[in-house]
């Protein structure tokens, strides 16, 4: 028998927007540029609510509001409730509450509102097609009591209306009359809320998909710096759903994250404070227990083809020998941060480095599997 098809379950407001939206982007502005053209105005004003709304979603929405990752200023706040309700992805108390959600429950098909666990397209959009259960909304009694917050909630659909698609069509008309007014609703409207929702969609979708997990495999989460080129650094998403009340979504210094840099910068001009930042000891302990997972995983899987080949053997023992050094390391860093005693750097330095050694070694181990070789 085929399974009924949930019509009453279909958010009809949700996905005519969706739909709406993405034809117009696709179909609406190739035939606005081939009819008026485009000049750098228009170009320039739909980078401009691009980064805006998108940053709005990143920094305010997933940073601010679901994560508290910071404090932040009254400026602040309003300007990316402002901002992040004109990329039309619903309230930050809504947005929050589904975010929290997903968090605690990730990966499962029935609490987790965008779960991977029910396929790509279900995790990327398919979700929004549907109505949610009652959302949950005890899981931010702390944002209830924020009034800017609560007063986002009720608005959020006639500031997006005003603000993210009158706003750019009001500056196109004073640049150049209607055609641009009709441009600037086309591209920095509609097409740029087309583009920030799919970047914010990949987070859901790609995020736990592509990439690898050195902090977690326990999750689909992963990290990607390809990914997080187009999620204003959100791709490092294994070490997001490992420590998700950090700030730094890429970690490491040179780890792409926009967010990240926005973050720190307003807080030099103090306009945002009291940055939350997972101490370095506690980063490494993740990334080494991981290690030590994955190494002792392959040693137990690949012991019986070690027979009657050198070449293995010696892998094999090499590989053995840096998983019980990275067990020494965990053990002496573990009892470190429970007695709270502050590790030297260059401690952590050989524990990082024993690490990366384990690493390459599983990848040399790998290569000579009987199926690679
Ligand atoms: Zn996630
Ligand atoms: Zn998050």
């Amino acid at each position: 028998m085929i399974p009924k098809f949930p019509f009453d379950r279909i958010n009809w407001t949700s996905s005519v927007f969706l739909i709406a939206t993405f034809l117009t982007a696709v179909i609406g502005t190739p035939l606005y540029i081939a009819h008026f053209g485009i000049d750098w105005f228009l170009i320039g004003l739909f980078f401009f609510y691009f980064f805006a709304t998108g940053m709005s979603i990143t920094l305010g929405y997933h940073r601010l509001f679901a994560h508290k990752a910071f404090k932040a200023s009254r400026p602040v706040k309003i300007l990316t409730l402002l901002f992040g309700a004109s990329a039309f992805e619903d309230s930050a108390l809504d947005w929050a509450s589904d975010h929290r959600q997903h968090h605690k429950h990730v990966d499962d098909e029935h609490d987790d509102p965008y779960s991977i666990s029910k396929g790509f397209f279900w995790a990327h959009m398919g979700w929004i097609f549907f109505k949610l259960y009652p959302r949950p909304l005890a899981n931010v009694g702390d944002l209830k009591k924020d009034p800017l917050v609560m007063w986002q909630h009720r608005h959020h659909r006639t500031i997006a209306m005003l603000f993210g698609l009158g706003g750019p069509t009001l500056l196109g008309y004073l640049y150049g009359g209607g055609p641009a007014a009709l441009g600037a609703f086309l591209i920095a409207g509609v097409t740029r809320v087309v583009c920030v929702q799919h970047c914010t969609f990949l987070i859901n979708s790609l995020c736990h998909t592509m990439g690898n997990r050195p902090y977690d495999s326990s999750t689909s989460a992963r990290d990607s710096w390809f990914m997080a080129i187009f999620t204003f650094g959100e791709g490092y998403h294994n070490y997001h759903h490992s420590f998700q009340h950090d700030y730094r979504n890429g970690v490491k210094p040179w780890q792409w994250d926009p967010t990240k840099w926005a973050i720190w910068t307003l807080s030099k001009l103090g306009l945002v404070s009291e940055l939350r930042r997972v101490p370095e000891e506690k980063i490494l302990l993740a990334e080494l227990r991981e290690m030590k997972r994955l190494a002792e995983a392959q040693l137990e899987s690949g012991r019986s083809w070690t027979v009657s080949c050198p070449t293995r053997e010696e892998a094999y023992q090499a590989l053995l020998e840096m998983s019980q050094q990275l067990g020494e390391g965990y053990h002496e860093l573990e009892k470190s941060i429970a007695a709270q005693i502050k590790v030297s750097r260059a401690a952590l330095m050989r524990w990082r480095e024993i690490c990366a050694q384990t690493g390459e070694h599983l990848m040399h181990w790998r290569s000579l599997e009987p199926s690679a070789v």
